[in-house]
C-alpha cells in the first residue's frame, strides 16, 4: 500500500487543499487583497481577480445548504444509501461532501471531519452538530 502521506495530489492549485487533508484539516483559499475566501481553488480571487491568493485553515463548522440521498451504486468507494450536501463554510464558500452520523435537514449546522482511504489523503465529510458536539 502506498503511503497517503507521501502522494502529491492534485495540481499545483489543488495540491496545498490535498496537502492539508493529509494532515485531516480543511483548508482554503483567502485573497491577500480584499479578504474573499473560496473553494474550489483557482489561481486567483473571484471577488478582485487578484492573484494574491493565500491558503488557510477554515474553522470546519458550516450550515447544510442542501441536501440529497444516494440511492444507487456511482461509484465503488461509497456503499449506498449515503447522503450528499452541499455546505456553506462559516467563511463562506461552499463544498460538496458526504454527511455522516445522525439524521439531519438543511439549515442544520455540521462540522467537518475526515474519512480515512487507503490510498489517498483522507476525505473530507461532516457531521450534524448535536447537544453533545
Ligand atoms: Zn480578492
Amino acid at each position: 500500500m502506498t503511503d497517503p502521506q507521501s502522494l502529491e495530489f492534485g495540481d499545483p492549485i489543488t495540491a496545498p487543499f490535498w496537502r492539508g487533508a493529509s494532515e485531516r484539516r480543511l483548508v482554503i483559499q483567502r485573497c491577500a487583497d480584499c479578504g474573499h475566501h473560496q473553494f474550489y481553488p483557482r489561481p486567483f480571487c473571484l471577488a478582485c481577480q487578484s492573484d494574491r491568493v493565500e491558503w488557510v485553515q477554515a474553522s470546519g463548522r458550516g450550515t447544510v445548504y442542501s441536501l440529497t440521498t444516494v440511492r444507487i451504486q456511482i461509484s465503488p468507494d461509497f456503499t449506498p444509501p449515503y447522503r450528499v450536501a452541499i455546505v456553506r463554510l462559516e467563511e463562506g464558500p461552499q463544498l460538496l461532501a458526504t454527511i455522516v452520523g445522525p439524521p439531519c435537514a438543511i439549515g442544520d449546522p455540521v462540522r467537518a471531519g475526515w474519512k480515512d482511504r487507503p490510498d489517498a489523503p483522507p476525505l473530507i465529510v461532516f457531521q450534524p452538530v448535536t447537544e453533545s458536539g
